[in-house]
């Protein structure tokens, strides 16, 4: 207590509070390793809450690949309240419906109405962007509010001293160290005390962009681009995502196949055989074919998984992990994203209002608790949705696919 300040002893315990005494918000220091689309909304959202904010990021640039990502109402809700609303709206195209078809036969197999739908029901549009627009927004956010150190791996931390180490020696520490590392972070090494590896799970992405000008001289693309939908294609061991990006100028196309044996890299940015992604997708609906002979280049992404954890937070020491370095979420849902950016606005609510060092633990223990069973619900789903989408023709296809069927209007099927 301060000795000039006049004190009350309440009762007859020795417990003595100086008069004045305002429980007060105290600005603690953050370490986020990882600036991924988690580690920068992590940083707007502590950083607006009063924290100071360190990050490191491993990569020499920031950069998101050429590549659409699925921003669903549940996230794109945030994003508006935290201002981006007019930025998002000039970079989104908004889809009308998703469409699921026969790989073969093209045959409609789902329709579901997007478009206004999602805004009545639940508040805020569902968007397609592309990945660098929503890397760029998310920057400019979070950049008045953080010190980023790029080229900068963390190699290793010690939970002892709650502090990181570079490969350079240098070494720097926080009240508050947070993994947003991504699926193969080495935070989640620190957190669990053992060693802990992701499990490759057999199946990989080739990602490509297509420019819609050639697709609208097509009578049979035309329509794709024209409807503004999501088009899945599904079949046996394999589906093709499409929809339009960047007012309807792009059209971004996401192919999910047996990865044979090919190792993730470090980065998202391998180059995959344009060749050998025709000859996978081969046979397929010819509007399939005739849109992938339209691809130049692709990207292919080995597909990472890890199982839910026992826990996010350190047992001793003020270490916590959000996005994939807790909870990779496989692409069949499209919510890996949106669970980064949405455990990251969590920890920046429940942070905004600490009063006392003695908090750390029970808030990032909140943090767990709130943000656990919805990330690992949707883990399995997504999880689930692989096994759906790419069952083997015969009796659980024709099973899934009548129930896909059911409530679709009969003029679409
Ligand atoms: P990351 O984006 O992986 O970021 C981690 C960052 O940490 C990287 O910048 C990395 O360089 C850095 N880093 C790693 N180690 C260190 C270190 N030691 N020191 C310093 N820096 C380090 N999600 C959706 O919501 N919607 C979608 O439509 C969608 N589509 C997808 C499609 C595919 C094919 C795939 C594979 C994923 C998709 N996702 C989607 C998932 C989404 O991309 C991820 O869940 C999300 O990017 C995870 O963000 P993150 O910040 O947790 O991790």
């Amino acid at each position: 207590t301060d000795p000039q300040r006049p004190t009350v002893t309440v009762g007859p315990s020795k417990l003595a509070l100086p008069i004045h005494h305002i429980p007060n918000f105290i600005p603690l220091h953050f370490i986020i390793v990882g600036c991924g689309l988690g580690g920068l909304a992590a940083a707007y959202s502590l950083g607006r809450a009063g924290h100071r904010v360190t990050v490191f990021e491993g990569a020499a640039k920031l950069v998101e690949v050429g590549a659409g990502i699925q921003i669903s109402p549940n996230v794109s809700r945030l994003l508006i309240r935290w201002g981006l609303g007019e930025e998002l709206r000039a970079a989104m195209v908004k889809p009308q419906a998703i469409t699921f078809r026969r790989y073969k036969t093209g045959r409609r197999v789902g329709w579901t109405k997007w478009g206004t739908t999602m805004d009545n029901d639940y508040g805020a549009p569902y968007c397609h962007l592309h990945r660098a627009d929503l890397l760029n927004m998310l920057y400019k956010l979070a950049a008045p509010y953080m010190t980023l150190f790029l080229n900068s791996r963390v190699v290793k931390v010690d939970a002892d001293r709650c502090c990181v180490s570079l490969a350079s020696g240098a070494s720097f520490s926080a009240d508050i160290i947070l993994g947003a590392d991504g699926v193969k972070s080495m935070v989640r090494e620190v957190v669990v005390g053992r060693p802990d590896k992701p499990i490759p799970t057999g199946d990989a992405a080739y990602r490509a962009i297509i420019p819609t000008s050639v697709m609208l001289q097509d009578p049979e693309l035309k329509p794709l681009v024209d409807c503004a939908e999501m088009t899945g294609w599904i079949g046996p061991g394999r589906h093709v995502m499409a929809y339009c990006l960047r007012n309807k100028k792009e059209y971004n196309l996401v192919m999910l196949h047996p990865d044979r044996g090919i190792q993730a890299g470090e980065a998202y940015d391998v180059p995959g055989s344009v060749e050998q992604m025709r000859a996978d997708y081969a046979g397929w609906e010819p509007r399939v074919e005739k849109l992938l002979s339209l691809v130049s280049h692709t990207l292919i992404w080995p597909l990472l998984d890890r199982d839910p954890l026992d826990t996010w937070v350190h047992p001793t020491a003020p270490i916590a992990l959000l996005g994939d370095a807790c909870h990779p979420m496989l692409p069949y849902r499209a919510q890996g994203a949106a669970m980064a950016i949405e455990d990251s606005a969590y920890l920046g609510i429940l942070f905004s209002h600490i009063s006392s060092r003695r908090q750390i633990r029970p808030l990032l223990e909140a943090y767990q608790a709130q943000r656990y069973p919805r990330t690992t619900e949707t883990q399995l789903a997504a999880r689930a949705n692989q096994k759906i989408f790419h069952l083997p023709d015969g009796p659980e296809q024709v099973a899934r696919d009548i129930s896909m069927r059911e409530g679709m209007e009969d003029s679409l099927r």
